[in-house]
């Protein structure tokens, strides 16, 4: 059986989308479940749009999530090199080799030719495609244009009344007539480039390439590419065009929505495992329903076939619930490494200890099964990093009822003689002093709660003062009473 190839060809020209991760995941799954290769290729042709930042961010969040290729800039393969600016040979040689065969030509047009066209187009109420007017050019017409300077494209000789069709693995048939896609296409542009639609099919086809997996955003590409295809004499791939991934409000995602860098989750505390869990599950659905899966649970149950046609929803509830689950199931260390950052950034820790590691593992775990994000931690945990917490008007008006003063200066008398607090020891003497003082449950804890911590609720609230600490905890009951006397 022959071998299946799929790829991965991202342009680096931004910090990479959560859209275009997903196409490498789906490309990614169908390589590990059907026992195919997978390329990675970086499509650096737009020379102005390009910047080697954004490709290591490709590489970087790629391995963040796990998702590993087997040829590509870094790792060497049959049919590279795999950074398309190192292959503009090849596709010159492609771009002549068509021209001999008269199935392309260069043309001459200026930019200030093509407009005029274009409006003219326009005003006679046509669409605007490429005149051909540089098609048949005599020898002597050509170097009088060299003469002047100008210097050329080559453009693609459209098929006038082609029909093409082709068998897409998620959309179902497609048919589009040549006299659709715009006239004659630029395939080598005046500087010297490949234009997409002609280096992706060479490349394609010189890297074996058997299954063309990308965004819906290409599918009427896919027609001009299959003409290339089929003017070279190459054979073409299959092709499968994932639906887009959609806002909350049914749109296009996009920065309105939030953030659509990967790296962004990565650094709010997103965990890859996560990440890659919600992504795969973005247009299909396994069939038993289960979503909660791990990577290697996810290549067994992935079947292309259940890839929906519709286009997903990116739900970031969902994400946050699915990274909770994660979060859950992490040891706290792994946690505790992952929100130190964060604590540094707030300006709430600097460098730690053993001492203070542990301290900090103590308060992480108590919130940790809370947190959808670990950068969470900053807001959720700040009363254990700040000196003084502050307190709403209706805070105060609540701490100045009598229960509250009474409360308030017994626990401050307990903890007069304490050289610390203990979990034990407070728990007894809370038990004992709601009956000596004849005030019970939350009438009793929330003072105390809303005068240590500034918050109405929270983790366990023996916890919270153990962790706390005597002095700080002394501290904020002081600061209270003097407020309110
Ligand atoms: N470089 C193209 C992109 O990032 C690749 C599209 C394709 O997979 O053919 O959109």
């Amino acid at each position: 059986m022959k071998e299946f190839r799929v790829r991965f060809a991202p342009s680096p020209t931004g910090p990479i989308h959560i859209g275009n991760i997903r196409t490498a995941l789906f490309n990614y799954l169908f390589s590990r479940s059907e026992g195919a290769t997978f390329v990675l290729r970086i499509e650096d042709t737009d020379l102005e749009r390009s910047a080697k930042e954004f490709e290591e961010l490709i590489f970087k969040e790629l391995k963040w999530l796990g998702i590993e290729w087997d040829e590509g800039p870094d790792k060497p393969g049959p049919y590279g090199p795999y950074r398309q600016s190192e292959r503009l040979e090849i596709y010159h040689r492609f771009a002549q080799k068509l021209i001999e065969e008269k199935k392309a030509y260069r043309c001459y047009c200026t930019p200030e030719e093509l407009e005029e066209d274009r409006k003219k187009a326009i005003e006679r109420g046509e669409i605007p495609r490429y005149s051909g007017r540089c098609r048949y050019l005599t020898k002597e017409q050509e170097e009088t244009f060299i003469r002047e300077g100008r210097k050329p494209v080559i453009r693609f000789m459209m098929p006038d009344d082609e029909v093409i069709e082709f068998e897409d693995m998620i959309k179902g048939k497609i048919t589009i007539k040549s006299d659709t896609l715009g006239g004659d296409m630029v395939i080598i542009k005046s500087d010297g480039m490949p234009t997409y639609n002609f280096a992706v099919v060479i490349d394609d086809a010189l890297m074996k390439i058997t299954h063309v997996i990308r965004g819906e955003d290409h599918i009427y590409n896919t027609p001009k590419q299959i003409l290339i295809y089929k003017a070279l004499g190459f054979e073409i791939p299959k092709f499968a065009h994932a639906p887009l991934i959609l806002g909350p409000d049914r749109t296009k995602l996009s920065k309105r929505h939030g953030h659509t860098y990967i790296g962004q989750y990565r650094e709010l505390g997103y965990l890859p495992e996560a990440m890659f869990n919600f992504l795969s599950l973005l247009s299909w659905y396994p069939e038993d329903n289960v979503e909660l899966m791990s990577k290697e649970e996810i290549i067994r149950k992935f079947n292309f076939k259940r890839i929906h046609k519709s286009n997903p929803v990116f739900d970031i509830e969902k994400l946050n619930w699915m990274n909770q689950q994660y979060i859950q199931k992490s040891p706290v260390e792994r946690i505790v490494d992952l929100a130190i950052p964060h604590l540094k950034k707030a300006g709430y820790i600097d460098e730690i200890d053993e001492l203070r590691y542990n301290w900090l593992k103590d308060v992480i775990s108590l919130y940790k099964d809370g947190l959808s994000y670990v950068a969470q931690i900053v807001d959720v945990a700040k009363t254990f990093f700040v000196e003084e917490v502050d307190y709403t008007g209706e805070m105060v008006e609540f701490l100045k009822s009598p229960n509250s003063i009474k409360v308030l200066e017994a626990f401050k008398g307990y903890l007069k003689d304490k050289s610390e607090i203990t979990e034990d020891d407070v728990k007894e003497w809370m038990k004992k002093a709601q009956k000596e003082l004849g005030v019970k449950g939350k009438e009793f804890f929330m003072p105390i709660r809303i005068a240590v911590t500034g918050e109405e609720h929270g983790p366990e609230l023996v916890k919270v003062l153990a962790l706390l600490g005597k002095n700080r905890v002394v501290k904020r009951l002081d600061r209270v009473l003097n407020l309110i006397e």
